[in-house]
C-alpha cells in the first residue's frame, strides 16, 4: 500500500514539547512510524511525500463539549421550540462538518435535544456526511424544577425534546436505560443550576442518591456519565458518585483536585461561554447577577489555573450555539484560556488533543505508530502563536482516519524523485 510521508515538520504529538524536522508516516487509516532526523523509513517511488518545511503537524483536536444541535438560542425554550427537529438533525449535520473543517476530528456531545446526536454519530460514520468522529450525548436529565424542567406546568405542553424529567433513584436507572436503548454514548445530567442558568449555582436540586443511581446505570452497561455541575458540594457528590466528566467545576478547590485526580476525572471548564456570556449580557443583565457572573469567572480561572498545574485531565469544548456565540469559532476557545486563564499554549493543546482523546479510549489525541492518523497541518507554530488554530486557511491539511478532509499542499519535488 501506498504511503503518505509528512518530512520536515514541527512536531507536536500531543503529550512533548514541539520537535523540528520530524518525519510522520501514515499507511491506510494509521500513523506507522515518526522520527527525528532520519530515524522515520525513507518513502519509496510509490509513496506520496510532502515536505512541511517547518510547518506544524498536530493531531487532529477533541471537541469534548459539543451541542450539534444547537443553533440561533436566545433562551433555553429555544433550543426544543424554536425549530422543528428535522431542522435541527440538518443545522446538527451542518455544524459537524464545520467542526471537523475547523480542525476537530472528533466530538463528544454534551447534551443532544431529539436524539439527534444517535442518527448524526450513525450518519457520519456511514459515509452519508462529512464530520468528526462523535460520541452521542443523551437528552438532558435533570429532576422536576431543575434547570432544564423548563415549561411551567400550566402551559401543559409535556415537552419530551430536550430533557427527561425524572426524580428519585428508580426513575433516574430507568430514564437513564432508555437513553441507552436509544442509542446514547454517554449520559448527561443537571445537577446544579449556574453556569448560563438563572437558577443559582448553589441550588443542587438532584440528590446524592440520583446522581449515584444515575451513575451506576449507565456504567452497568459501559457508558459514560458527564454533569452539568458547578458547586463545591455537587462537585464533590459528583466525584463520590464516580461520575466520568464534570463540565464546568467552576468551584473545585484542592478537595475537588484531589479526587479528581485520584479518580482519573474529565473536567470541561468551559468558560469562553461564560466570558462571552457576560460580554454580551454587560448592558442587559441586571447589575447583581452580572456580579455574580464576573466572581464566577474569576473563580473558574483561578480553578483551572489550579486544576491544569496540579495534573487534572483538563479538556476543551464549549457551548457554541447560541446567538451571541454561534459555531464556527472553536479553537477561540484555547487562545481565551491563554489569554485570559494564564494557561500554556501547549497546555491548552495537550487539553485538545492528548486530554480528549483519552475520553474515549485514546486511539486518537497523539502521534504515534499505530494510532489512528486523525492529523494537522497548521501554516504556522500554535505555540508561539495560539491564535493561529482559529485561521482555518492556516489548516492546510486535515486529515480523519488517513483520508484528506482538506488538502491544500502539493506533494513536493523530492517526492517525485525519490
Ligand atoms: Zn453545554
Amino acid at each position: 500500500m501506498a504511503r503518505i510521508f509528512f518530512t520536515g515538520a514541527n512536531l507536536i504529538d500531543g503529550v512533548n514539547p514541539p520537535k523540528p524536522n520530524s518525519t510522520v508516516v501514515v499507511e491506510g487509516d494509521r500513523i506507522i512510524a515518526v522520527g527525528t532526523d532520519g530515524s522515520a523509513p525513507q518513502p519509496a517511488a510509490r509513496d506520496t511525500v510532502f515536505d512541511l518545511g517547518g510547518k506544524t503537524l498536530m493531531p487532529g483536536m477533541n471537541q469534548c463539549h459539543f451541542h450539534a444541535a444547537y443553533i440561533n438560542i436566545n433562551t433555553i425554550f429555544d433550543i426544543e421550540l424554536k425549530y422543528p427537529p428535522t431542522y435541527l438533525a440538518l443545522a446538527a449535520a451542518k455544524n459537524a462538518e464545520l467542526l471537523l473543517r475547523s480542525g476537530f476530528t472528533r466530538a463528544v456531545g454534551a447534551g443532544s435535544p431529539h436524539n439527534v446526536d444517535v442518527v448524526l454519530r450513525d450518519a457520519i460514520r456511514d459515509g452519508l456526511i462529512q464530520g468528526p468522529r462523535l460520541i452521542a450525548c443523551s437528552h438532558d436529565i435533570g429532576t422536576s424544577g431543575g434547570p432544564v424542567d423548563i415549561d411551567p406546568d400550566y402551559w401543559k405542553l409535556g415537552l419530551e425534546g430536550l430533557a427527561h424529567i425524572c426524580d428519585g433513584p428508580d426513575e433516574f436507572r430507568k430514564a437513564i436505560r432508555r437513553e441507552i436503548k436509544q442509542g446514547a454514548d454517554i449520559i448527561k445530567l443537571y445537577v446544579t443550576g449556574g453556569h448560563g442558568f438563572e437558577m443559582p449555582a448553589d441550588e443542587a436540586p438532584m440528590t446524592f442518591e440520583e446522581i449515584q443511581a444515575g451513575t451506576q446505570a449507565a456504567h452497568e452497561r459501559g457508558r459514560l456519565v458527564r454533569g452539568h455541575v458547578v458547586s463545591r458540594k455537587a462537585i464533590l457528590d459528583c466525584l463520590h458518585a464516580g461520575m466520568d466528566v464534570l463540565d464546568h467545576a467552576d468551584a473545585m478547590d484542592d478537595q475537588c483536585i484531589e479526587l479528581m485526580l485520584k479518580q482519573g476525572t474529565y473536567v470541561t471548564p468551559s468558560l469562553y461561554f461564560t466570558w462571552k456570556t457576560m460580554d454580551f449580557m454587560r448592558k442587559r443583565m441586571p447589575a447583581e447577577r452580572l456580579a455574580q457572573e464576573e466572581r464566577w469567572l474569576e473563580q473558574g480561572y483561578k480553578a483551572v489555573d489550579k486544576a491544569n498545574k496540579a495534573g487534572v485531565k483538563l479538556v476543551v469544548g464549549d457551548d457554541f450555539g447560541t446567538s451571541w456565540m454561534p459555531h464556527g469559532d472553536y479553537a477561540v476557545e484555547l487562545e481565551f484560556y491563554v489569554k485570559y486563564a494564564g494557561t500554556a499554549p501547549l497546555d491548552v493543546i495537550r487539553w485538545a488533543t492528548h486530554n480528549g482523546a483519552g475520553l474515549f479510549g485514546g486511539e486518537v489525541g497523539t502521534i504515534a505508530a499505530g494510532k489512528l492518523a486523525d492529523l494537522l497541518v497548521v501554516d504556522g507554530d500554535p505555540v508561539a502563536d495560539i491564535a493561529v488554530l482559529r485561521d482555518r486557511a492556516k489548516l492546510e491539511v486535515i486529515m480523519k482516519g488517513g483520508q484528506f478532509i482538506e488538502s491544500r499542499l502539493a506533494p513536493t519535488a523530492s517526492a517525485k524523485a525519490a
